[in-house]
């Protein structure tokens, strides 16, 4: 043992910190989630270093959790036989808040009383902290795997300040004590403590002891058949591997035997979660081989702009003691991403065809993402085109049409699918060059998301048709009208008018023209044929300066 040394936290713990004790009082059981997710995540750790390495401290014992209550006292302890930790990493992984959408979390929080619940807390790297919801000071005792680690004690009375301390501790893994607050004394009851195991923890992969009794009874929920599948189930099990609070908007059960061999349970949320666009880390499908977890963010399984779905794969055709970088290089992976994001574009066409208002929801959420696969993902860009939805100038406003809907309405003679945009429709429907069409009544979409104008152009054509957008110059005019006010034109407007324009605005454009296109308005912009659409350019200086 050793003398005790004194930490500070940092002032982002330290505000966090108050925020947990004095605001969030709803779901305060979820602390007891976060603890065991924890020491779940450091019993697989210590589970693949078993694997390989038969010098860690206690090799052969039990991979397990043990709650132990006493109701008299008040206390609460949670143990489990994991990787446990070193000085530094009790330093660095419990003194600070390591995720960068935890600032914003706080500022949610304070803005927000919707957001003042502890469920949201494990989204956000913190869930450690959460405990003191529940207690004023938690003592850690652990001890790293490592053969030559020392144990340590790690104690703290919340806001302020931390200690450590060497101490003599034979046993591998974390011990975590406390002794509960007076408004908390519940969770040193067995039945509550169980009830919430079973509600939140009920498909960890370790054995969960209350005492002596094993209380987790779920496991491989996805290896069920899909007709013995239960909402209620389906549900909990979903928040459980998402963190999200709400139910999912939809679940996608794959089995597939063959070629490949593996099931998979997908789920799509109801909501993004926060700050789920800018994150560029980001945990992936859980994957597991014969039903043990390998990796809890595996990236490898389905593309990026798929990265909304959750959920888990488990397959027979990568070896248990598979290395996160054979996984990567096996062309296992590559068969399952493959099959998976065909099942997934085919089940989110299916909502569009069958269950359109959840299409929308989802559409509205996470399509910002999904259309970008328009640029990525080759091989699926025609399934991906189909998924598309835009407002219309044929559709009232908030009305969605799809591609094939627009060419289905197009005119004989109409060879085009035309489009414009704006930031909304109202901005959209101002734009000068929309006159010509309305006259005509061509139907033009409505572009409003503003990663419309990165993935429309490379769309080029659907159906042979190639999209154009209004705004460029060179919008064809059916030969007989244009001959008529050409004629028109050419009467009111003398070419002397023409130069006299051009000779006044030499500098800032780079034609003046008779428009073909206007009926009400006198004049517009229009961009020259190898210019950026005015949308576009707007869009660019928006990233240079936000996104650089
Ligand atoms: P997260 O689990 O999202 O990383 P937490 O606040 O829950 O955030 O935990 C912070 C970190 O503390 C973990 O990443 C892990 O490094 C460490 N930790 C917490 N509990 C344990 C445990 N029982 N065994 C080993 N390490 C732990
Ligand atoms: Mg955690």
């Amino acid at each position: 043992t050793g003398p005790v040394q004194e930490f500070e936290y940092q002032a982002e713990m330290k505000q966090l910190l108050h925020l947990i004790v004095h605001s969030l009082y709803t779901h305060r059981e979820v602390f007891l989630r976060e603890l065991i997710s924890n020491a779940s995540d450091a019993l697989n750790v210590a589970r693949f270093r078993q694997l390989t390495d038969k010098s860690i401290v206690d090799h052969d014992a039990p991979l397990e959790v043990k709650i132990v209550l006493d109701k008299e006292k008040g206390t609460f302890s949670i143990e489990d036989t994991g990787i446990g930790m070193t000085k530094d990493e009790l330093i660095n992984n419990i003194g600070t808040i390591a995720k960068s959408g935890t600032l914003e979390f706080l500022h949610k929080m304070k803005s927000d009383q919707k957001m003042l619940d502890a469920d949201l807390i494990g989204q956000f790297g913190v869930g450690f902290y959460s405990v003191f919801m529940v207690t004023d000071e938690v003592t850690i005792e652990t001890r790293h795997a490592d053969a030559d680690s020392p144990a340590y004690r790690w104690k703290s009375v919340g806001e302020g300040k931390f200690t450590i301390e060497e101490i003599d501790r034979a046993k591998r893994g974390t011990k975590i004590s406390f002794t509960l607050k007076e408004d908390a004394k519940e969770f040193s009851e067995d039945w509550r403590v169980k009830n919430i195991i079973k509600k939140y923890s009920n498909f960890v992969d370790f054995p969960v002891y209350v005492g002596d009794e094993k209380v987790n009874t779920v496991s491989a929920l996805w290896q069920k058949r899909k007709d013995d599948l239960k909402d209620e189930e389906l549900t909990e099990f979903y928040k459980y591997l998402s963190n999200d609070y709400q139910a999912p908007l939809g679940h996608l059960h794959v089995a597939l035997e063959g070629s490949v061999n593996f099931k998979a349970l997908l789920f799509i949320p109801e909501t993004a979660p926060l700050g789920f666009f800018r994150e560029t880390e980001y945990k992936g499908l859980h994957l597991y081989a014969h039903r043990i977890l390998i990796q809890d963010d595996c990236k490898d399984l389905l593309p990026e702009y798929l990265r909304f779905v959750k959920g888990v794969v488990d397959t027979e055709d990568l070896p248990l003691n598979v290395s996160r970088e054979v996984t990567q290089s096996s062309p296992v992976m590559g068969k399952i991403n493959k099959v998976l994001t065909g099942k997934v574009l085919s089940f989110l066409e299916d909502w569009a065809q069958n269950d359109t208002e959840k299409y929308e929801k989802f559409y509205k959420n996470f399509s910002p993402l999904l259309k970008t696969g328009v640029n990525s993902d080759f091989s699926n860009k025609d399934k991906i085109i189909e998924l598309f939805r835009f407002e219309s100038s044929a559709a009232e406003k908030g009305k969605m049409t799809s591609l094939k809907e627009y060419v289905a309405r197009m005119k004989a003679e109409q060879k085009e699918i035309y489009y414009v945009s704006g930031d909304s429709r109202e901005s959209a429907e101002r734009n000068p060059n929309l006159e010509y069409f309305k006259k005509h009544g061509i139907e033009v979409l409505y572009l409003l998301d503003p990663v419309d104008l990165f993935v429309v152009p490379s769309i080029h054509e659907y159906e042979k048709k190639s999209l154009k957008s209004i705004d460029k110059a060179d919008v064809q005019v059916s030969k007989d009208e244009e001959k008529q006010e050409e004629n028109a034109i050419q009467e009111s407007m003398s070419k002397s008018f023409l130069s006299a324009f051009k000779e006044v605005l030499i500098d800032k454009v780079e034609d003046v023209i008779a428009s073909k296109r206007l009926v009400e308005s006198p004049v517009t912009l229009v961009v020259g044929k190898e210019g950026m659409d005015i949308q576009t350019e707007r869009m660019m200086k928006m990233f240079n300066k936000d996104f650089t």
